[in-house]
């Protein structure tokens, strides 16, 4: 409000500007304000609570699911937490590229307890596990898949 009174007042000012050219001015003072500015900004606030039962991490992230608006893209195969690159600069409205974001957990497939990527705390085959559920869901697993998460769980002991 405060600005188009200032506007108005150097037009007066300058009365004697070519036509024209204080038409082009007043087109870019006048210019709208893009209404999706401040929804972008509330999106950018983190929002969803994420906990790992497993570590104890804890973080504030901006999504919960497979497909994060922010990632164009992506699908994840589970839903994940997901977090925005808190170094990234938001992109250009006009950039279609996805933004940098980091994935930071699941819910265990079994027993729904929230665990990150850790590998001290979750085990991936073809679903996300605990590692309690892990120990259990194990006999059914091929051989392969078995000493794989053995592995994981003998390293985490130096
Ligand atoms: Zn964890
Ligand atoms: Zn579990």
């Amino acid at each position: 409000m405060t600005q188009d009174s200032a506007e108005y007042a150097i037009e007066d000012d300058d009365l004697c500007l070519d036509n024209e050219a204080s038409e082009i001015q007043r087109l870019q003072l006048t210019a709208p304000v893009e209404p999706q500015a401040q929804e972008d900004l509330d999106e950018r606030v983190a929002t969803i609570e994420f906990h790992c039962s497993g570590c104890n991490m804890h973080e504030m992230v901006h999504y919960y699911g497979r497909t994060p608006p922010f990632a164009l893209g992506i699908k994840f195969r589970e839903d994940s937490y997901v977090l925005r690159d808190p170094f990234q600069a938001p992109p250009p409205r006009w950039q279609s590229k996805p933004e940098f974001y980091v994935a930071l957990g699941v819910k265990c497939a079994n027993c729904n307890k929230v665990v990150c990527k850790d590998t001290l705390c979750s085990f991936y085959y073809t679903k996300t596990f605990c590692l309690e559920c892990g120990k259990v869901e194990l006999k059914n697993w091929p051989v392969e898949a078995q000493s794989r998460f053995r592995k994981q769980l003998t390293a985490k002991t130096p």
